[in-house]
């Protein structure tokens, strides 16, 4: 065979990447594509600092086949169209790509199956490229997918892992392909100030640097929000720069407790993806309903300009939303009180909440944020849908001594121990000083609100 396209998607990287694999084992010519899909810009994805992220990956992407004897191939437009073209231009037989969980992946390998085969060319789809089990492997006796994650996950441990493969020694790209001009991060407005760099080499820094000296510490320190004790990897993991199953390898290679807790929540990714590739309507649709009548942009303006500017009054949520804004990132357990305030607390639609959180988080992703929402809304896969979380009790107990919250809200940067997260109840004068807001919302109000609309009184 004469050339294969691969076209790159949400697997940015050389290392660990079957579809280049197999397309080099079988051509003797490959053009590596990605396509600037107008559909995905068009459908509100195209937040600044993912695509500053996204230009960063792409021009790592390119000089790590430049250094192979190879160049990255970009066009811009449908993306079935684009494909099209590069095939025939380059005569191709084949099309490698991996696949994808979203309602939008599914339509498009579809379609692209039928427009290539219709010209006498075959697509190949390539499974563990952006997950560590595909979604649909492991599935309960009564359903299609795992509703509840420890049986899943019991199950995901006993699925054999392939071997992680080395990225290409050399990547021959046919002459006078076409390529448009790669973006850069520089032409972009509107990105967070401390917006990490992306990129397959970043990536894999990152992670050799995780794995010398954090992963040991996970465990314990997970939940420290001032503590930071997370891998950060999230953005790599979302855009594909590291593979999902490499990942798995390092960590189990590596060992210890901090190792198993890690693996575990690259699980509860792949617990997300298969929950969103069985059902694609849960990117917008409740997953369980609660027939809630939620509060909404028009109904709830005035809390909801109050949650996205970090000025709810309450500590912990301020300061979370704060370095949303600030980074282009949230802590894990951070994510889950701010989503917990606005849905349970504030009583305000989930899609509100997802949709913020997708105009800025940098590893913003459709399975991951839309189905943890849902969990924190109570409309997800949570078992408990109606726990109710205090933000006082959780500033309490994972920032114990406010310095988290002296981090992001300068306001309060002066106060000591427990007061930080109560500073209502600092004295009328100290308070006055501090030009911090008084709390939106009473906590019993909320919850009776909240107990009444699910029908707990
Ligand atoms: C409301 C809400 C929205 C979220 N939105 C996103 C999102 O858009 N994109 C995203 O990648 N994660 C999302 N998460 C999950 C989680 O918060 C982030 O993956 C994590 O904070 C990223 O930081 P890290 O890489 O340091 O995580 P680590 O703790 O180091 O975990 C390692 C990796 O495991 C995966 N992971 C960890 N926790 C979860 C989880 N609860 N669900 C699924 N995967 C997980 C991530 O890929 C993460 O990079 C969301 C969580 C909540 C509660």
């Amino acid at each position: 065979m004469n050339v294969s396209v691969v076209l790159f998607t949400a697997d940015l990287r050389l290392h660990d990447h079957p579809p280049l694999r197999a397309a080099g084992d079988g051509s003797r010519r490959v053009v590596p594509l990605f396509v600037r899909d107008r559909a995905v810009d068009g459908a509100g994805f195209a937040a600044p600092n993912r695509l500053a992220f996204l230009a960063d990956c792409l021009a790592d992407l390119d000089a790590g086949l430049r250094r192979r004897g190879g160049r990255l191939v970009l066009r811009s437009g449908d993306v079935v169209g684009q494909v099209r073209a590069v095939a025939a231009e380059t005569d191709a037989d084949e099309v490698h790509m991996a696949s994808d969980v979203s309602g939008y992946a599914h339509h498009r390998e579809d379609r692209l199956r039928r427009a290539l085969e219709a010209e006498g060319r075959r697509l190949h789809v390539h499974d563990t490229v952006t997950t560590v089990v595909p979604p649909g492997t492991v599935t309960p006796s009564s359903s299609d997918h795992f509703a509840v994650f420890t049986p899943y996950f019991r199950q995901w441990c006993r699925q054999p892992l392939r071997a992680p493969l080395a990225a290409p020694r050399a990547v021959r790209v046919p002459d006078g392909v076409g390529s448009e001009e790669l973006p850069s991060r520089t032409e972009l407005t509107g990105l967070s100030a401390g917006l990490v760099r992306g990129g397959e080499t970043e990536g894999r820094r990152r992670l050799a640097a995780w794995l010398r000296s954090g992963i040991r510490a996970y465990e314990d320190r997970h939940d420290d929000l001032a503590g930071d004790a997370t891998s950060r990897l999230s953005p790599h993991l979302h855009f594909g720069t590291l593979s999902p199953v490499e990942c798995v390898h390092r960590c189990r290679a590596a060992g210890g407790a901090g190792a198993e807790a890690f693996v575990r929540q690259l699980a509860w990714r792949d617990f997300h993806h298969q929950v969103l590739a069985a059902r694609p309507a849960a990117a917008r649709a409740d997953y369980r309903t609660r027939h809630d009548r939620w509060r909404s942009e028009r109904t709830a303006a005035g809390d909801i300009a109050a949650w996205k500017a970090g000025r709810t009054g309450y500590p912990v949520v301020d300061a979370a939303m704060r370095q949303l804004s600030h980074e282009g990132w949230m802590h894990n357990r951070a994510r889950l009180l701010t989503a917990a305030f606005l849905t349970k607390t504030l009583y305000v639609d989930w899609r509100v909440g997802a949709r913020h959180f997708l105009d800025l988080l940098v590893d913003g992703d459709l399975a991951n944020n839309q189905l943890n929402w849902q969990w924190a809304a109570g409309t997800g896969t949570d078992s408990r849908p109606n726990r109710v979380l205090n933000p006082v009790v959780q500033g309490r107990r994972f920032d114990p001594d406010g310095a988290y919250v002296r981090r992001w809200v300068p306001e309060l940067a002066g106060l000591e121990g427990r007061a930080v997260h109560e500073p209502w109840k600092l004295r009328e004068e100290e308070r006055a000083a501090l030009d911090y807001p008084d709390p939106i919302v009473e906590l019993p109000e909320a919850l009776a609100r909240f107990r009444r609309a699910r029908g707990r009184d």
